[in-house]
């Protein structure tokens, strides 16, 4: 009976149904758990997108940081154990690199020129062995600097910092773990004033001369002269100087302050302290020269009316010059010639004492090409009444060089003009006996002896004082 009624239970359509509903609960609850364990398990690639974010936020504190360099106010590198950074922007934005480290750059770059222009002590910051930045001081374990004011040191232990390569704008008085804008604007500052200073630095004969003459407060070049003669002056300030009873501004270019000082020929041999220095004015004597002339040419300089217009326009043409000095070259002899007459020679004409020649007088053949003695912009090409066809380059600074009784001009008041370029040809029209050039150098509107220029550059005088 028992038996029986197991088997007939065996076969009742409501064990089956519940049977079937536990399996189903069953195998649900298991799909449930499992999917459960999966969700919370990373995929592949959530994993990389972690590490990766793990890596781009603490590089610069948990990598071990070796070494670095500055090549110049934009490029550095920075070098891991494990890979390289570098910047194009002095350090603003640090970027991976594949690159190596780059082999040492090659003299030019600005951090090598302020080096050489003594801009930097090296010396007195690799001494520096520590830093402090925040409430902490750091072993420095590299220490670069570019310029006085700017410089970069490597520390140990640079846990705190967005990056183990702090800055300086200050020359090493207060350190930044970020190149703010104020940073980034004094680097600029430096660049610009590191450019300034080649561009002067380039003028002297040597190195050595432009970082004497560069960190002197007052330089004369050259400090002896006579009367007749231009010395160049350079003052690390603006101002003014009184010379000869006139005043002269101190222009800026380069690093400096600059005038031409001329030496007139009434000027007394003696000491003269300019600044901090001396200038020398050594005694000169001058030859004498008789000419004669025709009486039609002697007559010409009675038209005192035409003379004045002309001297109108030369003056014009002589009140400005550009505010710096557009040579970078010697200055040439415009023509190779006989010298006939040389420079401040006291005139006679027929006779009577007319004045002192303060140009020189180089005989050549009518349409001899005459060569721009250094470059420059031309001031004045026309046709004058005395001096004839006639030319004055701005050689800038207030130098002008003067070209007169040409047969021809072959430039035009305006043009920008090269050294050996060819402006116009030997004559003999004005005021002239025979053909030559009639050449002379005017600073500050004094003429100055062309002779002290031939195969140099004001700049090239202070050879002489070293
Ligand atoms: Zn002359």
């Amino acid at each position: 009976m028992r038996h029986e009624r197991r088997l007939s239970l065996l076969y009742s359509p409501k064990y089956w149904l519940f049977l079937t509903l536990f399996c189903l609960l069953t195998a649900s609850i298991v799909v449930y758990l499992g999917k459960q364990q999966l969700a919370s398990a990373p995929s592949l690639e959530q994993k990389n997108e972690q590490f990766a974010a793990a890596k781009q936020t603490a590089a610069p504190v948990l990598r071990n940081a070796l070494d670095f360099h500055m090549t110049d106010f934009e490029q550095g590198w920075l070098r891991y154990t494990d890979g390289m950074m570098k910047t194009e922007d002095g350090g603003v934005h640090w970027q991976e690199t594949e690159a190596s480290v780059p082999s040492e750059p090659a003299p030019g770059n600005e951090a090598a020129d302020a080096a050489v222009l003594g801009l930097v002590d090296l010396s007195k910051y690799q001494q520096l062995s520590n830093l402090t930045f925040g409430s902490k001081v750091y072993a420095i374990k590299k220490i670069q600097f570019l310029t006085d004011r700017i410089g970069w040191a490597l520390v140990e232990e640079p846990e705190e910092l967005k990056i183990p390569l702090l800055v300086t704008a200050d020359g090493g008085q207060t350190w930044s773990d970020e190149v703010t804008s104020a940073i980034r604007g004094a680097m600029l500052e430096e660049k610009a004033r590191l450019q300034q200073l080649k561009k002067e630095a380039a003028l002297y004969p040597s190195a050595d001369i432009a970082k004497a003459s560069i960190r002197a407060e007052w330089t004369v070049l050259p400090d002896t002269s006579a009367p007749g003669d231009v010395v160049l002056v350079r003052h690390n300030k603006p101002g003014k100087i009184e010379w000869l009873g006139k005043t002269y501004t101190l222009q800026p270019f380069g690093s400096g302050y600059f005038t031409y000082l001329p030496i007139t020929m009434q000027a007394k041999p003696g000491k003269y302290p300019i600044g901090d220095q001396t200038l020398t004015i050594q005694a000169k004597k001058f030859d004498t020269q008789y000419l004669k002339v025709t009486q039609q040419m002697e007559s010409m300089r009675q038209d005192t009316a035409r003379i004045q217009a002309d001297q109108k326009k030369i003056n014009l043409a002589r009140s400005k010059s550009e505010p710096e000095f557009l040579f970078s070259g010697p200055f040439v002899q415009p023509v190779e010639g006989v010298l006939t007459t040389p420079y401040g020679y006291t005139r006679y004409v027929n006779g009577k004492y007319d004045s002192a020649h303060m140009a020189i007088d180089l005989a050549a053949k009518e349409g001899t090409p005459i060569k721009a003695t250094n470059d420059g912009v031309v001031a004045l090409a026309d046709s004058l009444y005395l001096t004839g066809n006639a030319i004055y380059i701005d050689h800038g600074m207030g130098l002008f060089s003067q070209y007169a009784h040409l047969s021809e001009l072959r430039v035009k008041t305006g043009d920008k003009v090269k050294q050996g370029d060819i402006i116009g040809l030997v004559g003999t029209t004005g005021f002239s006996t025979g053909p030559h050039l009639h050449f002379a150098f005017w600073a500050h509107n004094v003429q100055v002896n062309p002779d002290l220029f031939f195969n140099t550059t004001p700049f090239q005088w202070l050879k002489a004082k070293e």
